[in-house]
């Protein structure tokens, strides 16, 4: 069986806890692989490593990191391939899937290549008499990334390239899950020239999650997973004094108006609720129908879900693959087959599907419910799988009001030809990314990612702007330098005053 081991100090690392994870190909429900799960021990090995690299990477000039991430970008251009196939070999999810997974992850490489123009300071002269004021960014020192396992590339390339760029040292601890992608991130990365321990992978679970959190050496922590562990790692992460962003999961909705073009949002609400097989953090999970329309839109979905094909990620006619694990699986059925005694219409069952040859797969078919009461387990959790929720409204107003009442605030969506409506939605609405007539809103690498409310616990979002805040800190500076001719300014024991 293969072994994923640490990559500390740019070498392979073996784990040396004894312990060990299984990772599943979740197509044929097979154990290939095993992972190492570090200690605390371990974990605070990495930091002294990353710790040590600091010091010369935090002074590197900005050239030097730029020729690294521009190779390191071409290095990823060119294993695109071999990227997805982990990916798809531990996640499971379609091929084509995986690599727009890594499109979506270079493109932050992309923003990190021009950190030159990101981290330039400003200058104001003159201020006062011969005093000039200079504000800067700086980079924090160690800082973590703690990654889920529905986007094993994408979302640790969320974190670092920004991270090492803004001359941080960085400590990766994927999902245990789906551990491979993050190794052959790290190798590319020293393969690009990136020196050792400036980029560190350190497998585990919340043994080496609670260890980096307690760390004094750790200076920032990043997150995305589920909305729970985002609110457990935020409290402890910051009583540990630490800057944190965690992102956490949602309930994505997508707003339906009469006048919208009712194939075009069947063909969306299908795209965004059954990619990846719903495990996607900003998949639509709820569809709400305005007006006289839900029968309609219901009828189209229904046509267009019943169609797809359901199969391993590596065959190329496969439109959705598997969940992650087989006790994922049955969870997200129970919530299908406990939905009739809710209150919803269930339109689509998805459970008990399997595919032929591969029956030990975390196989599940699509669902879609309709009449979703809002009370039910099916609407108010986070289910992430393929079941699509439709919920009936009368007005735009009652449609707005049903979606800000949810706890999460991720992403959101509104169907329709109205731009005043669409106008009005974009201000109304309580999410962090809004898509009008785009069903998965995923901001580019330059405009910034990250939810509201239970979908987001710090300040900042993750990437473009707010990530490069995320991962410096500022200083200004004031400097005189007085004419030598115009002789000492002379004692004032009165505040500093401009003039
Ligand atoms: P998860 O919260 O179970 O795990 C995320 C990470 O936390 C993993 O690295 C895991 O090892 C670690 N972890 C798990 N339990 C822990 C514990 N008790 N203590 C400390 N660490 C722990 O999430 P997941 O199942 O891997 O991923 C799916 C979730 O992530 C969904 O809720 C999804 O919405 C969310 N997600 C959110 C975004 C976003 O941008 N908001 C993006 C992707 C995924």
């Amino acid at each position: 069986m293969k072994t994923v081991n640490h990559w500390i100090g740019g070498k392979t690392v073996e784990g040396a806890s004894g312990n060990y994870g299984p990772v599943t190909d979740p197509a044929t429900g097979e154990v290939t692989t095993q992972v190492a799960l570090a200690s605390a021990d371990e974990v605070d090995a990495a930091v002294q490593v990353a710790k040590e690299a600091y010091l010369s990477w935090g002074q590197s000039s900005l050239a030097a990191r730029t020729k690294v991430l521009f190779a390191y970008r071409a290095l990823l251009d060119a294993n695109r391939d071999a990227i997805a196939a982990l990916i798809t070999a531990e996640h499971g999810k379609v091929h084509s899937d995986a690599l727009g997974e890594v499109a979506r992850g270079l493109e932050i490489v992309e923003l990190a290549c021009g950190i030159t123009t990101q981290l330039k300071g400003e200058l104001s002269t003159s201020v006062s008499n011969r005093v000039d004021v200079s504000s800067i960014r700086q980079p924090l020192g160690v800082v973590v990334g703690i990654t889920p396992f529905n986007f094993p590339a994408m979302v640790p390339m969320w974190m670092f390239p920004l991270a090492v760029a803004c001359g941080n040292t960085f400590i990766l601890k994927p999902s245990e899950k789906d551990p491979s992608a993050a190794n052959k991130l790290a190798e590319l990365a020293s393969e690009a020239g990136l020196p050792a321990g400036v980029l560190n992978v350190v497998h585990g679970d919340k043994v080496a999650v609670d260890a980096l959190l307690a760390h004094p050496g750790i200076a920032a922590v990043s997150f995305v997973g589920s909305t729970p562990i985002a609110r457990h790692i935020h409290t402890t992460a910051s009583a540990n004094g630490k800057r944190v962003q965690a992102l956490g999961g949602a309930k994505n909705h997508m707003l339906v108006l009469p006048d919208a073009d009712l194939d075009a949002a069947a063909d969306a609400a299908v795209s965004a609720a059954y990619g990846s097989a719903g495990e996607r953090c900003m998949a639509i999970s709820a569809v709400v129908a305005v007006g006289a329309i839900g029968d309609e839109l219901v009828e189209k979905i229904r046509e267009r879900a019943e169609k797809i094909k359901i199969g391993p990620g590596n065959d190329p006619t496969s439109e959705m693959g598997p969940l992650i694990t087989a006790a994922h699986r049955d969870k997200v059925a129970s919530y299908v087959k406990g939905a009739a005694d809710q209150g919803a219409e269930v339109v689509l069952d998805g459970t008990g599907f399997t595919v032929e040859g591969n029956e030990k797969g975390h196989w599940i078919g699509l669902s879609l419910l309709d009449r979703v009461k809002t009370d039910s387990d099916a609407y108010r959790d986070e289910i992430f799988g393929p079941v699509l929720c439709v919920l009936r409204a009368e007005t735009y107003e009652e449609g707005v009001a049903l979606i800000n009442a949810s706890p999460f605030g991720n992403g959101t969506a509104i169907f329709t030809r109205d731009g005043g409506a669409a106008r009005r939605f974009q201000l109304e609405i309580e999410a962090g990314m809004v898509g009008v007539n785009v069903p998965i809103p995923v901001p580019v690498g330059y405009h910034s990612f990250g939810g509201w409310k239970d979908s987001l616990f710090g300040d900042h979002h993750i990437y473009g702007n707010d990530g490069i805040h995320f991962y410096t800190r500022g200083k200004v500076v004031t400097t005189r330098w007085p004419d030598p001719a115009e002789g000492h300014v002379g004692v004032d024991l009165g505040f500093p005053r401009n003039h």
